[in-house]
């Protein structure tokens, strides 16, 4: 049995499988500990949270520090091909100003397609999708159990800016509402690692050993990695339980795991809408130097649009495109509850009068590709008292997506969380210096991505 820094044969619960809670997953898996990864989709192809995410260089750090070599490999091979610049123009494209980056070494990952990182980072893993965290409890022997349902919640969706919720029209989350807790009904359904909705995804690797034991009831928990010889929670849903001796809440932005340990938290609607799309790059024309990075285009008449193209690097089974956003007050843009079709003509509409090549690139997007969020950001929160428990990424400081500042620091915390687990600090201890860096760096974050959409766009109340 392993021993790492106080805990014995350490176990990690992860309650999502989304950015960060995979880097973490493979960064502990990595350093030799068991972890069981529980993801609330039925499959790894089931989100709609956006298309192009660009990664910086504290992203890069990051994935090299969680990564095995083989994995970042893969993920650097299905990334975009690097891009050198950042331009701002009028509507009628007018440069405003630009800064290229020559330097970037092509080593450096400077953008990935959401879905195709995403398969990237579980390669290796044994993700149990289709399992959903509904709360937590401590034991009387110092570990965390949680409670998991294998099906969907009943409750209506948060609405968000991770894209999960289809309307944005919603009222604003409320924390002081758990969906429950651990004290859940105690039927044992779980037990293996298997996903419900098909098997884990490994882009290309084998399934690890990373095995999932649920608990019974009384909360014997097993850590042995579990053999999958009591059912696989497929045959029906119900609710079980699994143990271990930390539980990291990387469930994003309506986190389930958040509203339990600080009820307090709140999430903010900064008033603004953002419609996505994605053109299809083949042989496509682009205003000059679109294709070299992210171009955002300021409206005269309350939008702003930005596009940044995903060239892959080497072909990862979704053609090359150009990410299209439409970003504007929420009174500017109204009713998005909106069929695809309808949203890119809201697109085509608010660019009518802008130079022809823009809009060409909303006329020449998929008309099926539009989708519409709410850009919503963390409120700064008192720390709580560290323990068996804590969180990470989005399920903490919900970062809007301007800026393109989340998914790297949902990375930072990956990494910077499992160097403090693998330090052979005793669990605590590592916890809460984690803490003591990931929620100050997280809400000054916040602050700095809503001073750059200040200054990107329209003040709200703008009219067309
Ligand atoms: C359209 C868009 C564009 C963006 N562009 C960028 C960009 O260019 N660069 C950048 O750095 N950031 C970007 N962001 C922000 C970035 O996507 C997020 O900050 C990042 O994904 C956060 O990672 P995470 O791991 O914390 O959460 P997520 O990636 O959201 O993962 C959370 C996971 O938890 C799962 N889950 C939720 N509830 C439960 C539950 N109860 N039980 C089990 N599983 C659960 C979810 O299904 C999901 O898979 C963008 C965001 C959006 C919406």
């Amino acid at each position: 049995m392993r021993t790492v820094g106080t805990v014995p044969g350490m176990r990690i619960l992860i309650s999502g499988a989304g950015i960060g809670g995979l880097a973490l997953a493979q960064a502990l898996r990595r350093g030799g500990l068991e972890v069981a990864v529980y993801e609330r989709d039925p499959s790894p192809q089931t989100r709609r949270q956006g298309y192009r995410i660009h990664i910086d260089h504290d992203g890069n750090e990051a994935l090299r520090a969680c990564l095995p070599p083989e994995v970042l490999d893969l993920a650097h091979r299905t990334s975009g091909d690097t891009g050198d610049r950042i331009a701002f123009y009028t509507q009628d494209l007018v440069e405003l100003s630009s800064q290229v980056f020559p330097d970037i070494p092509a080593s450096e990952i400077t953008n990935v397609d959401r879905d195709t990182f995403r398969q990237s980072l579980l390669t290796g893993l044994d993700v149990s999708f289709g399992h959903t965290v509904t709360g937590y409890d401590l034991t009387p022997s110092g570990r965390v159990r949680v409670a998991l349902s294998t099906s969907p919640p009943t409750t209506s969706p948060t609405p968000s800016t991770d894209g999960t919720a289809a309307s944005v029209g919603r009222p604003a989350f409320s924390a002081s509402s758990p969906t429950s807790t651990a004290a859940s009904p105690a039927s044992v359904v779980g037990g293996t690692s298997s996903s419900p909705g098909g098997p884990a995804s490994s882009a290309g690797g084998t399934a690890s050993s990373v095995g999932v034991t649920a608990s019974s009831a009384g909360g014997t928990a097993s850590s042995d990695g579990g053999d999958g010889s009591s059912g696989d929670g497929s045959s029906g849903g119900g609710s079980f339980f699994d143990e271990g001796d930390l539980l990291v809440g990387a469930d994003g932005v309506g986190s389930a795991v958040r509203r339990q340990l600080a009820p307090s938290a709140t999430l903010r609607d900064l008033g603004l809408r953002c419609l996505y799309g994605r053109m299809p790059l083949d042989g496509a024309t682009l205003p000059p130097d679109f294709g070299r990075g992210f171009s955002w285009v300021a409206g005269a008449n309350g939008y702003g649009a930005g596009f940044a193209p995903v060239r892959f690097r080497t072909p990862a089974g979704v053609p090359d495109y150009l990410m299209t956003t439409l970003v504007a007050p929420t009174g500017v843009l109204g009713n998005l509850d909106l069929p695809s079709e309808a949203l890119q003509q809201i697109c085509l509409d608010a660019s009518a009068t802008w130079h022809p090549a823009v809009r060409h690139l909303f006329a020449a997007a998929d008309p099926t590709s539009f989708f519409p969020i709410a850009i919503r950001a963390g409120t700064r929160i008192t720390p709580w008292s560290s323990g068996q428990v804590t969180l990470l990424g989005d399920a903490i400081h919900t970062m809007p997506p301007a800026g393109g500042v989340g998914a790297n620091t949902a990375l930072q915390d990956a990494a910077l969380l499992a160097a403090e687990i693998l330090s052979g600090k005793p669990l605590p201890e590592a916890v809460a210096a984690y803490e003591s860096v990931m929620l100050p760096r997280g809400f000054d974050t916040i602050d700095k991505s809503i001073r750059m959409i200040g200054r990107m766009v329209p003040q709200p109340g703008a009219r067309p």
